[in-house]
């Protein structure tokens, strides 16, 4: 990705695509998040679109408001310069994401580049399914009365913990939540008129990555994602596709064991490495020993910044076990990148330092670890960005199908 805004030159691109695309607007779309701004002329050469195609498929997501004309900025005397770049609105179209957690809701509004424009985080008092939905509708309803909102929302995409059947949109499993079987997708759809997806945290954060990512570009090779907050799931892709499964239950690794955990897991065994490192055990062992005064895992994290060496122990005996079930992941695997999201390792230079010698002693990979194994690219804000990661996922899929979408919807 280039930063900053000045338009991007041939020499600043990657080699085109190797296939061709399945969805020449989409590819359209990517290659200008990628490198917009971007001459037309360039969006050819990246995708092995011809122009004509490009013109026209511009043409249809310029008519949508998805992308527009930028005025050419002044290059180096010398240098030829782009004609009329081509750039995503920064003040168009937008997502609404829905995170929902154990404790608590999120609600972000997201633009096309990923960005989060507005967020509304709240516990929720029950959680139980139909007023934890109902909580969700009145803030997406609350988000969208805001004046940049107005008109913009594309679609919704929600992100929780647990087993998500996607292509169903419903929550099959979430045991930390006592749910099954929520058909939740359908619900928020009838409360609030969007087209909504649902996916699982981790496979929504893989997307999020494979868009917007800082290690985007290695990871469209192929990546695997480990999440561990309350929950802990794992995705994986290859050429840029998220594995679903069958049954959409890919990435299950809550139970594996983990040696010399005593904590009950909700499976009703010993020892899951999702009851080892759960973001509630944690915060229960960091207030009884006096380490936080809010029962959050922020302030976990903030103690350990500030110099608390009972809260840097937990978060390292926690990137312990997390590099453990990493390894294992990485052996598997075998990916360009091994992403995780774990909040110390994501805000903690030690705690990622210890997870990556962690993988390294417990994996064959050795010497690639520092390099393949990288922190989140959205460290603290995983929660704001995972769901309209899934909405933004299909936008990107295919943008010319949006209108046919908001219609059916
Ligand atoms: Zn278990």
């Amino acid at each position: 990705m280039i930063d900053g805004r000045r338009p991007t030159r041939r020499g600043d691109l990657p080699p085109a695509e190797s296939r061709r695309p399945r969805d020449s607007a989409g590819a359209v779309l990517r290659a200008v998040l990628d490198h917009g701004p971007i001459a037309r002329s360039s969006v050819a050469r990246v995708t092995r679109l011809s122009a004509a195609s490009v013109s026209g498929v511009v043409g249809s997501l310029m008519e949508r408001g998805l992308v527009r004309e930028v005025p050419e900025a002044a290059g180096p005397p010398g240098i030829g310069r782009p004609h009329v770049p081509l750039d995503l609105a920064a003040d168009g179209p937008a997502v609404i994401g829905v995170h929902i957690a154990v404790p608590r809701i999120t609600v972000s509004l997201m633009d096309l580049r990923g960005r989060i424009v507005a967020q509304i985080q709240e516990p929720h008092g029950s959680t139980d399914p139909v007023s934890v939905i109902g909580a969700v509708a009145a803030r997406v309803a609350a988000i969208r009365r805001r004046p940049g909102a107005r008109g913009r929302i594309l679609g919704l995409g929600v992100a929780t913990g647990g087993w998500v059947d996607s292509p169903n949109g419903t929550i099959v499993e979430h045991p930390a939540l006592g749910w099954r079987d929520v058909p939740v997708a359908a619900a928020l759809g009838e409360a609030t008129g969007l087209p909504v997806r649902a996916d699982s945290n981790s496979r929504a954060l893989l997307r999020g990555e494979l868009l917007f990512g800082r290690v985007a570009g290695r990871a469209r090779e192929s990546a695997v994602h480990l999440f561990a907050g309350n929950v802990v799931d794992v995705a994986f892709a290859t050429g840029g596709i998220v594995h679903q499964g069958p049954r959409s239950a890919s990435g299950a690794v809550a139970h594996l064991p983990v040696e010399g955990c005593r904590e009950a897991c909700s499976c009703g065994r010993v020892g899951c490495l999702q009851a080892a490192v759960s973001e509630r055990v944690l915060i229960r062992r960091a207030m009884a020993d006096g380490l936080i005064d809010r029962p959050e895992i922020p302030a976990l994290v903030a103690a350990a910044a500030a110099g608390s060496t009972g809260a840097v122990e937990l978060l390292l005996e926690r990137a312990r076990l997390v590099g453990r079930a990493a390894a294992l992941l990485l052996d598997l695997f075998d990916p360009e990148v091994l992403i995780v999201a774990e909040a110390g390792a994501n805000q903690l230079p030690e705690s990622l330092a210890t997870l990556r010698a962690e993988i390294a002693a417990w994996s064959s990979a050795g010497a690639v670890v520092e390099r393949v194994v990288c922190p989140s690219s959205f460290p603290g804000a995983v929660l704001g960005v995972s769901g309209g990661a899934v909405a933004l996922d299909q936008i990107y899929a295919s943008p010319l199908d949006l209108q046919a979408r908001l219609k059916a919807s």
